[in-house]
Order: C-alpha cells, then sequence, then structure tokens
C-alpha cells in the first residue's frame, strides 16, 4: 500500500504502474503540456512541471520506494534532496533529445542532439529547392513535385515489432538510460547517458518478432506528392512550407517540408524585380530610317515594336514598353520591359560606291565635333590598321602581359568585337 499517490495521479497511472507505462504517460504529457506548445498558459506550464517532477521521482527506483513509503515529506530530506531536482526543461531535452529515435536513420535528426532543445523535438526539416523556369513565373502553374520520406510503420505502428513481443530493455531497465557513476575528488557525480543496448529506446524486439514491413526500424520510406504552388511573378528565394509533412518517427513530432523557389536563368531576359530587360540588336538603317522588331514574350505572343523614322537608336541605347514586364506578385499588374538595342553597323567594304556615301554626306547632319589640325603644317599622315587579333594583343597590352593578372580594359572588349 502507497502512502500518497499524488504523483501517479499527475501521469495519470496507477501505483502499480510498470517503469514502462510510466515512461509512456510522461512522454504522452510532456508532449502535451511543453509550454512551446501552450503559449501563455499558464496552468499547461504548472503541469508541464509537475508531470516532470513526479516522472524524475517515480522513474528513481529509490525515490520511488522512499515515496511510497513515506510520501513526498519522505523525499525532502532524503534522496531527492542531495542533487536539486532536475528542471523540467532538462529532463525534457534529455527524454526527447538524446536519442536516435528509430535507428538506422542516423543522421535525419538534427537539432536537439545536443541536448539543449526547446519544445518537443521534432524531425529536421527537408528542404528542396525548386528550379522555375522564367515562363512557368509569368504564367504562373502548380508543380507536383514527389518526396521520398519516412513515417510510422503502418503495419507495427512504430513498435517495431509484434504487439506484446516488445520487451523492455534489461540494461536501462527501461529508462533508455544508463545512471554512471564518476568521482570528481571528494564528491561523486552522478549523470547519465544513453543506454548502448536499446540506443536509449528503453525497449528491445526480439529477432523472430520484428516487425517484416519496416525489419523492426519503426519507420518505412514512403512517397508523398506535394502540390507546390509557384504563384504569378513570384521572386527567387520564396519559400513554401508544408508543416508535418515531412518525416515521421515514434515520439517525435513529424518535419516539415520547405520548397525554395529558385527561377532558372533565361535565355532571352534578364529579370530585376518586376521588370525585364531584353537585349536587341538592330540594324544601322532601321535605327536610323525606322521600321519593325519582333520581340518573343514569355507567353507565345509576340510584341511587334515600331522603330519610327528618325528615332536614331544610339548603340546601347535603352527603350522602355511599358506593362510588358512581369506580373506584380503583390498589386496585379505589370513590371515594364527595357529593351537595350545593340546597333549592328554594316560589314567592312559594304560598298564602294561613292554615289552612296555622296547620299550619306548629304543626308546624314554634318558632324558638331570640330575636327581639324589647328595648322596643315604640323599634320602628317598616319595608317589605320586592324588590331591583330592573332597575339590577341589590343589597347594597353603587350604580348608579355598575358600572364598578369589584371582587369580588361574596356577599350580592349571594345576592339574585340568590332
Ligand atoms: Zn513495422
Ligand atoms: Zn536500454
Amino acid at each position: 500500500m502507497v502512502k500518497e499517490t499524488k504523483y501517479y495521479e499527475v501521469l495519470g497511472v496507477s501505483p502499480n504502474a510498470t517503469e514502462q507505462e510510466l515512461k509512456k504517460a510522461y512522454k504522452t504529457g510532456a508532449l502535451k503540456y511543453h509550454p512551446d506548445k501552450n503559449h501563455n498558459n499558464p496552468a499547461a506550464e504548472q503541469k508541464f512541471k509537475e508531470i516532470s517532477h513526479a516522472y524524475e521521482i517515480l522513474s528513481d527506483p529509490q525515490k520511488r520506494q522512499i515515496y511510497d513509503q513515506y510520501g513526498e515529506a519522505g523525499l525532502e530530506g532524503g534522496a531527492g534532496g542531495a542533487g536539486g531536482g532536475m528542471a523540467a526543461e532538462d529532463l525534457f531535452a534529455q527524454f526527447f533529445g538524446g536519442s536516435g529515435f528509430g535507428g538506422g536513420l542516423g543522421g535525419m535528426f538534427g537539432g536537439g542532439m545536443g541536448g539543449h532543445s526547446r519544445g518537443p523535438q521534432k524531425a529536421k526539416t527537408i528542404h528542396h529547392v525548386h528550379n522555375v523556369s522564367l515562363e512557368d513565373i509569368y504564367r504562373g502553374k502548380v508543380s507536383k513535385l514527389a518526396l521520398q520520406r519516412s513515417i510510422i510503420c503502418p503495419k507495427c505502428e512504430g513498435r517495431g515489432g509484434k504487439e506484446g513481443a516488445v520487451r523492455r530493455c534489461t540494461t536501462c531497465d527501461g529508462h533508455g538510460t544508463k545512471t554512471m557513476m564518476r568521482q570528481m575528488g571528494p564528491m561523486i557525480q552522478r549523470f547519465q547517458t544513453v543506454c548502448p543496448d536499446c540506443q536509449g529506446e528503453g525497449e528491445i524486439v526480439k529477432e523472430k518478432d520484428r516487425c517484416k514491413q519496416c525489419m523492426g526500424k519503426k519507420t518505412v520510406v514512403d512517397r508523398k506528392v506535394l502540390h507546390v504552388h509557384v504563384d504569378r511573378g513570384v521572386k527567387s528565394g520564396t519559400k513554401v512550407e508544408f508543416r508535418g509533412e515531412g518525416d515521421q518517427a515514434p515520439g517525435i513530432l513529424a518535419g516539415d517540408v520547405v520548397f525554395q523557389i529558385e527561377q532558372k536563368s533565361h535565355a532571352r531576359f534578364t529579370r530585376k524585380d518586376d521588370d525585364l530587360l531584353y537585349h536587341a540588336d538592330i540594324d544601322l538603317v532601321t535605327a536610323l530610317a525606322g521600321g519593325n522588331i519582333y520581340i518573343e514574350h514569355l507567353d507565345e505572343r509576340w510584341l511587334s515594336v515600331e522603330i519610327l523614322p528618325g528615332e536614331a537608336i544610339a548603340p546601347g541605347a535603352v527603350k522602355m514598353i511599358r506593362g510588358q514586364g512581369m506580373p506584380s506578385y503583390r498589386h496585379h499588374d505589370y513590371g515594364n520591359m527595357y529593351i537595350q538595342f545593340n546597333v549592328k553597323f554594316p560589314e567592312k567594304n559594304w560598298t564602294q560606291d561613292p554615289a552612296a556615301f555622296e547620299a550619306l554626306r548629304k543626308y546624314l547632319p554634318s558632324p558638331d565635333v570640330v575636327n581639324t589640325a589647328p595648322t596643315e603644317s604640323m599634320t602628317e599622315p598616319a595608317d589605320l590598321e586592324d588590331p591583330d587579333n592573332n597575339s590577341k594583343a589590343g589597347f594597353g597590352s603587350t604580348p608579355m602581359d598575358e600572364d598578369e593578372d589584371h582587369e580588361p580594359h574596356g577599350e580592349r572588349v571594345q576592339c574585340a568585337s568590332q
């Protein structure tokens, strides 16, 4: 007959409860009343502390015996007093943080391995970068992505074996942890470590009783298809989260899946926020005399852009088409399309017809740059050549410079492209 039943009632078990039952009751209660799951709920926090304290006492055979015999009063100056009570959070972290649940999933679970985790232990988030074409971002789409994840074995419901075949680990007596002693000078320090025989599970399943589906691992690999909404105009780096759709393991919360949307680079367009930049080749005569250029958009439309006669598009000039950029993610309108012109000059020796040159002189405006020498006697004739392409020499460099690490000159780039 026990003297008091308060600690048993807190855990919701009978005074005859086995260690396994106590452990299970603590697990269930601690997960339910943990402060991280009960924000601004002092009642839950109190309950969490009570459960933790009750389990701390009852899980220690020596303390339990004292409690059963003398009640709470017996613990005050006795076995419970020396080391002081373990803080509820520490007990929780030790319980949920210290072991590799579901063996064979090593490395899958992140936080908490150090024993300082807050809140219920949760399977590590699965991160995936979802690369999307600019076309798909322009139109919006739903991507169906198949995910490989671990789920609680449906056959054994995460037990790892036949019902009743799961035995308490005798090494640790079902605690999952082993108490060790260490001499520290004049003091003997007690500390706990994860049980090596059951890997902290507190239970062992015999080879022959092991679940055939999960081979005793308690989890199996599952394929799940998730529908990831790629919203129109979504920006690179946007995260789409699926809570609790990730890995499952016994005794911990299911993990999340996070898809990070990244835009693939595009052959024609460069995106900046909601604007698009397009590089258009245009021949000199169109730049001067006008004509049409055609731009293939992201949704199978072609834009016909008229260059007005006399517009005189200069090399590198930038023009804008309003409203032909990307759809704006928030505001239901569109950015702009910027067009940078690359004016294509005619090939060398495109004509030798003197009448053509005469006509150009006649029609093109006379240069406003004064370009005459001050006196005739100071001038000397100078021949114009193409730079030597074979030696790759250009402005500001000699073949000796080849091995040196320096920024190419802007002029050099221009020479090479003409
Ligand atoms: Zn199973
Ligand atoms: Zn064990």
